[in-house]
């Protein structure tokens, strides 16, 4: 493990604790900080755990990623640490590596895609290479991700043949309107332009158009073949271009124009009427409201609430509803992250927004169990941030809480650190009303077990424990959760469940896997509500 015993014992003291070496000592069940079963190892908190099985710390990877670490390892370390997961499985099991990797992906699973790209790039050097690169079009959908994957994969291996017919394919086997939206939209990122790559892989095409395509890329010759789409970028080019105009008859994308267009209210109308990509929508709308176009009435108001609450358009085009969260409290904010730039947000919008989060995981069956969430807000759910969002595990636990909350007729919701309090939130709340409210709760440490010691004083009858957290558990005295578990279970003749739902890239887990009646789930993956709902239910 990366973290030292005195990294421990000082992290420790951050989350507040004071040993009191005769409460260590009990007979009915053991402390957290002492092994309960030979399975368990220490965790990083220096509490005791379970350890999840590769494919389950896979997913946490795939949709969490190591961006920003954990509160007890640095991004580096959690970084490291996954790679290691990604090794053994590429020795093991390389066919099914690659298959959790595009279902990752292509469901939309994860709300960032660099932890997916890297892991095919890996699995392009160390896996099943043929196999893993056989799948790029289907993860790397975009010309911005085959411009991250290049970066990845070569930190893994060189450009031999495989990888070279790879990339030339990912170009050959578009369309040529297709193909020259991706490379007029993102003609390079990082260290790595489409030029680079098409000088590297030279694909040679048959197709006219798809032919001319390929040569304006990497000599900037146009000729009677070329996509009208290229022609229409050039334009914005020359002198007194008429951007708004432009957009309208070549359907540029915004990324596709000059930054002094973007200052024009009437080229972002002539966007928004055409319809843009939902999650470069989103992120926009906070300039759209610095420019005027998105007063309170009037306006693109209308037709942009519009988009914000049409759920099937969310839905394919896959947006996670973790971004539509970020969105929503930056927009909500009226100051950009860095505080660059200011706007009065539109209650409208926001209210939108806040439907579109919702709309954003589909429409989830409720299990219609009794059933008892549990949010970690010890120290550690509140340090760093996840998955390379601006928002801290805690943050996005109370959101992930709201989904079930909105889902399940039968739903009571507790915050925990080394003492418990019910919490007064609900999904008639706004996202950002709801997550200041958790956010502003004091830190403490980790006992894991206070959900289940909660319901048995209280006589709560709960066929459900949802618990949210990073299971870095060590604070608690009266019994591991799997034990408090089964007390719970034992005292009140109910068969309790209880799902994990991880909110950290980390090996460790409160659920025992031997349990059947215990669930370990990534966090942010989408599927999150429907997975809890299926497992609550007994499918
Ligand atoms: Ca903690």
């Amino acid at each position: 493990m990366p973290s030292t015993f005195a990294n421990i014992n000082t992290r420790s003291a951050v989350e507040g604790s004071a040993v009191d070496v005769l409460g260590t000592i009990s007979t009915r069940a053991t402390p957290q900080s002492v092994q309960a079963d030979p399975r368990q190892t220490l965790n990083a908190a220096g509490g005791w755990t379970f350890k999840i099985d590769d494919e389950a710390r896979l997913r946490r990877f795939l949709v969490i990623g190591a961006e920003g670490g954990t509160y007890y390892a640095s991004a580096r370390e959690t970084a490291f640490d996954n790679v290691d997961v990604l090794k053994r499985f590429a020795a093991n099991d390389p066919i099914r590596l690659v298959d959790v990797i595009v279902d990752i992906s292509v469901r939309g699973a994860a709300p960032k895609q660099g932890p997916v790209l890297f892991a095919l790039a890996y699995a392009a050097a160390h896996g099943d290479r043929g196999y893993a690169l056989a799948q790029l079009p289907k993860v790397a959908r975009t010309g911005s991700a085959l411009l991250t994957f290049a970066g990845y994969v070569e930190q893994f291996r060189g450009w031999g043949r495989g990888l070279r017919r790879a990339v030339g394919n990912w170009y050959l086997e578009k369309d040529a309107d297709a193909l020259a939206y991706q490379v007029v939209k993102y003609r390079s990122r990082n260290n790595w332009s489409q030029r680079d790559l098409l000088r590297l892989s030279h694909p040679i095409a048959t197709n006219p158009a798809l032919n001319a395509t390929l040569k304006w890329v990497v000599n900037g010759s146009t000729d009677a073949d070329t996509p009208r789409l290229i022609e229409g970028f050039l334009k914005t080019q020359e002198p007194g271009a008429n951007f708004a105009v432009l957009v309208g008859e070549y359907g540029l994308s915004w990324e596709m124009l000059p930054d002094e267009a973007l200052s024009v209210p009437r080229v972002w109308e002539e966007l928004v009427g055409r319809g843009m990509p939902m999650t470069a929508l989103m992120r926009q709308l906070p300039r759209l409201t610095r420019l005027g176009i998105l007063p309170p009435m009037g306006g693109l108001t209308e037709d942009i609430v519009g988009q914000l609450t049409d759920g099937d358009r969310l839905r394919k085009a896959r947006v996670h509803p973790m971004n539509v969260l970020v969105a929503q409290r930056t927009y909500t904010s009226g100051q950009s992250l860095r505080g660059s730039s200011e706007w009065t947000p539109n209650s409208r919008i926001v209210d939108a927004l806040d439907s579109a989060f919702y709309s954003a995981y589909g429409n989830v069956e409720p299990a219609g169990k009794r059933t008892l969430i549990a949010l970690d807000i010890s120290g550690s759910m509140g340090y760093e941030n996840i998955g390379g969002l601006p928002l801290t595990p805690r943050d996005a636990s109370a959101a992930i809480a709201l989904v079930t909350m909105a889902t399940e007729p039968s739903v009571a919701v507790v915050g925990f650190s080394d003492t418990l309090i019910p919490l007064n939130i609900s999904p008639r709340q706004r996202l950002d009303d709801v997550i200041r409210t958790v956010s502003n709760l004091p830190f403490g440490g980790t006992d894991c077990s206070l959900p289940m010691l909660y319901a048995s004083r209280e006589k709560l009858e709960v066929d459900t424990f949802i618990v949210l957290t990073d299971s870095e558990t060590w604070a608690g005295r009266h019994g591991h959760p799997h034990q408090t578990l089964q007390d719970y279970r034992d005292r009140w003749g109910i068969d309790a469940k209880m799902i994990v739902v991880g909110m950290t890239a980390t090996e460790c887990s409160i659920a025992d896997p031997a349990d059947p009646g215990m669930l370990d789930i990534a966090g942010l993956d989408t599927a999150v509500p429907q997975l809890i709902a299926n497992f609550s239910r007994g499918f």
